[in-house]
């Protein structure tokens, strides 16, 4: 491991979190996501250990997302079953209804890796733990990379039979409660 790449500037802040980001500005099959400053595509760079590459904002400024240290704390099956949620919530009911028979069900949580995964902040992992936990956590994501190329594909591709976004969103403004 470089001392250049240990020396260089994270700006002093937490390591970002991955479930802390809109799924749809997740995709690890290109190990890229929306930069939260900029709000451009971004490459991860790292092995073990991981960070937004570093690059600028507009025409000269260092963007602070550059160099930001990452967790990666969500599973290619988290990520999949928040952007299914996503797309589905902007659908009118009628429309999700009908959407959802197009969705393969969401496939069962693997076992002790997952339970990695589950936050629990009372927990202080070492150094060393985290480093293993991003390899293995990256490791998942490269075994799904055809899956999740796949889902980064159909989020493109308009839903059959969906009402376009505009059209289509219709938040319920009461609570809903289930006949009796
Ligand atoms: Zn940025």
């Amino acid at each position: 491991m470089s001392t250049r790449t240990r020396s260089r500037r994270t700006y002093g802040r937490a390591p970002l979190k991955l479930s802390s980001l809109n799924p749809a500005n997740i995709n690890l099959a290109q190990a890229s996501i929306v930069c939260p400053e900029c709000d451009t595509w971004r490459r991860i760079v790292g092995t073990t250990d991981l960070k937004l590459v570093g690059h600028e904002r507009g025409k000269s400024d260092r963007c602070p997302g550059g160099n930001r240290q990452f967790e990666v704390d969500l599973t290619p099956d988290r990520w999949l079953a928040r952007l299914r949620r996503q797309q589905l919530d902007a659908l009118s009911p009628e429309t999700r209804r009908a959407a959802t028979q197009h969705y393969k069900p969401v496939p069962a949580q693997p076992g002790p890796v997952h339970l990695m995964a589950a936050s629990r902040p009372e927990v202080e992992y070492t150094a060393g733990q985290r480093i293993e936990q991003a390899r293995k956590r990256m490791e998942q994501w490269k075994k799904l990379q055809d899956e999740v190329k796949d889902a980064n594909g159909r989020r493109a591709e308009p839903l059959v039979g969906a009402v376009g976004p505009i059209r289509g969103i219709e938040v319920p403004k009461k609570t809903l409660h289930p006949a009796a």
